[in-house]
């Protein structure tokens, strides 16, 4: 059986979090959120954000455990999906991944780990089917987001960061036809339509009424922000950077960032923000 994952490549504070909810309300795809965590989430005994004290004590994290043992022998908290053994990680993968949609009856799981070279290397699991979705801020944005609080900014070092980052994640992205990238402005802006056209090119029925009530679905996901317990449906755009980055800092951001920006967007909806 092939599974399809949903692999979420994107930055930190890109809004990873927001995408990969809203997309797991669907009912037929399941949000692990993060899967590279899965081992520090359990040495380190995380709370589910279900509300368990531990992934062990999760019944949906159980259900997950039950279908590992028939397929492997080993428990789910014993594996290790981000393994540095190139055996150990195409094995540990595969199982996770097709335990997960065996024990929840699913066709799609949501992998956020954000990380292009973790995705490269899911290129040689086999029994698993990519779709990479590559999210996006607009430069200033992103820049804003990651320099908010440091005094001083470092505008350019943000700059090249987000130049570095989304240039390697288009080279991996480049590998998969069917690969899709969304824009963060967009989504925020039209959650509804965004999530449709990513809900088809995943081979699903788009289902409106469960992105306008996205925080009322339960979560079990690994890693992840604050947002990952949000349980009101709201989407709030973040505007302020508008006013907090200087004329000069926008266009020492649009020197380094412009090009690969004007990549990411040829051929997407348009975006504003
Ligand atoms: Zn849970």
């Amino acid at each position: 059986m092939t599974v399809k994952i949903a692999y979420i490549l994107g930055c930190t504070h890109s809004g990873t979090t927001l995408l990969h909810r809203v997309l797991g309300a669907h009912s037929r795809i399941l949000n692990l959120g993060s899967v590279k965590n899965l081992r520090t989430a359990v040495r380190e005994g995380k709370k589910c954000p279900c509300g368990a004290p531990k992934l062990e004590q999760c019944s949906f994290w159980q259900a997950i455990d039950e279908q590992v043992r028939a397929l492997d022998g080993r428990s789910v908290f014993d594996l290790d999906p981000d393994s540095r053994w190139a055996r150990r990680f195409a094995t540990d993968n595969r199982v996770l991944f097709q335990a997960v949609a065996a024990a929840h009856g699913v066709q799609v799981v949501i992998d956020s780990s954000r990380r292009p070279s973790r995705l490269d290397r899911l290129r040689q699991v086999p029994g698993i089917d990519l779709v990479p979705i590559h999210l996006y801020k607009t430069p200033p944005a992103q820049v804003h987001s990651w320099e908010k609080r440091n005094r001083p900014r470092q505008i350019t070092v943000s700059a090249l960061r987000y130049w570095g980052k989304h240039r390697y994640a288009r080279q991996v992205a480049r590998h998969f036809p069917g690969a899709l990238r969304v824009s963060y402005e967009a989504f925020c802006q039209d959650p509804e339509t965004e999530t449709a056209r990513i809900a088809r090119a995943l081979g699903l029925a788009p289902e409106p009424e469960a992105v306008r009530h996205w925080g009322e679905n339960p979560i079990h996901v690994l890693g992840g922000n604050r947002m990952k317990s949000q349980q009101d449906s709201v989407i709030r755009l973040d505007e302020k950077r508008r006013r907090e980055l200087t004329a000069a800092e926008q266009r020492r951001i649009d020197r380094v960032c412009g090009r690969v920006y004007r990549q990411l967007t040829a051929g997407q909806p348009e975006a504003t923000g």
